[in-house]
């Protein structure tokens, strides 16, 4: 019979079968699985906090229960194949609607090129990079799948999804899943073939440059197919999930006289440190994590006070065992980002270190694009910085303290170098307060962090979208326009891979209700 135990382990005996069924009390043919795994290393003495299903009956997590299209339900034209995007695809086949994904990049294995030619060639393709492409931002990514939303159905149907697509059965029970970039590609591409096989249709490389609205309605969308120079009308309801970077976008569908305000947003720096230095100030111990601990994690987050106002700084989409990435999305920009693999094997961490931009900060309150032009110059601003390469401009943590440029750069997993710089030349004055004072709230919680080896790298400012696609709560079509469903990170409601993935499926059963009603 089915029954869970939860145990409190030492890691020695948490992560190794053999001692954990003897802990259990059951015997190698027993069935088991753990439905539930935390690291407590608050104390000198590591625990993890296990639950174990023993003989369970049914799946942790439920996956897509995907139909064939059906012809006379209709199609929906999607825009974007990010996890939005996708999942909403999936949705529409759960309902029997043929989705139509339109993405602008390459298939996950032909984009892995451009994406390394940023590194090698200093070449950002503004069709295909960490931004676009089969899988979109989160492709090439940590694939961490943790998110702050506490609506658990839909949060466990986007994990059992990705175990059903080929993810390892680890993230349905920890309590800080991740997939791993070099795990990522190949789950994207079993998700395409299976839309492709209940008669979806994924198109790359294939653009969409308009709206065509009338009457108040989203009709369709015109394209342009990138390798032949063709101009497309696909007909449709619209399911519209660029995700944050799509600039040029964004500004047509302004044009097109479709709702948009200007959203607050944080920007920052990536930090990293060496692994092992911050596996010995998590776990307490000079040696650091030992054989059986994963790759330690940090989460910091503190208020100050800058110019009168008070500003939230905090990290974000920490990388244990990571890299930082060149993630610009178009000429003349340095933007940052991190990622790791599975098994977060690099001797590097990095996370975002970010501070709250405001809107109002900018007085610019007509202006639903102002976010994204003030991020856009940020981004021009830090490529000047960077001798017009991707050699981003960096500074030893300590010299920022101090206000001084560094002479030399730190070691880094940054790939295409790193420029010795003074990052208060960059980024704004108050954010560089904002990031000094937080950080000297970070080094009183966690001894060692303010060292020498930890470098700031300029600049990480996709943290979130600079819009917001206003929409109907009730409806989750645009307000000013009918069947247009603006959905994920880039309409402004979602933050990660989870969230866009079910703001994916709830708009793709708002479009099938409407549809089917
Ligand atoms: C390097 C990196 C690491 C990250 N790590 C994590 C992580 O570990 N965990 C996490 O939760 N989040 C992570 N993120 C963020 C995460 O990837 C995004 O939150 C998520 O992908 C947003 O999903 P989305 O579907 O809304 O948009 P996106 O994933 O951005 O997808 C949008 C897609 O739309 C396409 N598109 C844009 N414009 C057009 C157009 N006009 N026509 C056709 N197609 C278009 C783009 O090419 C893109 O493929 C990371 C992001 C990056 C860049």
């Amino acid at each position: 019979m089915e029954r869970d135990v939860s145990l409190r382990l030492p890691p020695e005996k948490a992560y190794d079968e053999s001692r954990l069924r003897k802990a259990l009390g059951i015997g190698a043919d027993d069935r088991f699985i753990i439905v539930r795994r935390s690291v407590d290393a608050r104390r000198k003495d590591i625990f993890i906090d296990l639950t174990c299903r023993i003989n369970p009956e049914k799946p942790v997590a439920e996956g897509m229960s995907l139909r064939d299209a059906d012809s006379a339900r209709g199609q929906v034209v999607i825009v974007g194949s990010g996890p939005a995007g996708l999942f909403a695809a999936m949705t529409l086949l759960e309902n029997g609607i043929k989705p139509i994904v339109l993405e602008r990049g390459k298939d996950v294995h032909s984009r892995r090129v451009d994406i390394a030619r940023i590194s090698t060639q200093d070449v950002v393709n503004s069709d295909s990079n960490y931004s676009f492409g089969e899988g979109g931002a989160g492709t090439y990514s940590d694939g961490k799948l943790y998110t702050r939303s506490k609506k658990r159905g839909e949060n466990s149907k986007v994990l059992g999804a990705f175990v059903q697509f080929g993810a390892s059965e680890t993230i349905l029970c920890d309590a800080h899943p991740h997939i791993g970039t070099d795990k990522l590609p190949k789950i994207i591409e079993n998700i395409r073939n299976a839309i492709i096989s209940h008669g979806g249709e994924v198109r790359f490389q294939t653009k969409v440059t308009g709206l065509i609205i009338k009457d108040g309605k989203c009709i369709g969308v015109k394209a342009l197919e990138l390798l032949t120079g063709s101009e497309l009308t696909i007909e449709g309801p619209v399911i519209l999930a660029v995700g944050n970077a799509a600039r040029d976008t964004f500004r047509m569908i302004s044009e097109k006289g479709v709702k948009l305000e200007a959203k607050s947003l944080a920007m920052g720096v990536r930090l990293e440190h060496p692994q092992h230095l911050i596996d010995q100030i998590q776990y307490h111990n000079p040696e650091g994590r030992g054989k059986y601990l994963p790759a330690a994690e940090y989460s910091f987050t503190t208020q100050v006070q800058v110019e009168g106002r008070r500003l939230g700084v905090y990290s974000f989409c920490m990388c244990p065992g990571g890299f930082v990435v060149p993630a610009a999305s178009d000429k003349e920009q340095v933007v940052v980002n991190g990622m790791s693999p599975s098994n977060r094997g690099s001797k590097w961490a990095n996370s975002g270190m970010v501070v709250e931009f405001p809107v109002d900060l900018l007085g610019d309150d007509n202006n639903p694009l102002a976010m994204m032009e003030y991020q856009q110059e940020l981004e021009k601003k830090t490529y000047d910085a960077s001798n017009h390469t991707q050699c981003a401009p960096s500074q030893r943590i300590t010299d920022f303290m101090e206000h001084r440029c560094s002479t030399s750069t730190a070691p880094s997993s940054y790939a295409p170098g790193l420029t010795a710089s003074d990052l208060w030349d960059v980024l704004p004055t108050f954010a560089c307060q904002a990031l000094h004072d937080g950080f000297a709230v970070f080094s009183r919680q966690a001894h060692g962090f303010m060292t020498d080896e930890a470098t700031m790298i300029g600049t990480e400012t996709r943290t979130s979208a600079p819009v917001r696609m206003t929409r109907d709560p009730e409806t989750l079509e645009s307000v000013s326009t009918q069947d247009l469903f603006p959905s994920g990170e880039g309409a402004g409601y979602a933050g990660g891979i989870v969230s866009a993935a079910v703001d994916g499926m709830r708009c793709a059963e708002a479009a099938a209700r409407k549809i089917l009603s």
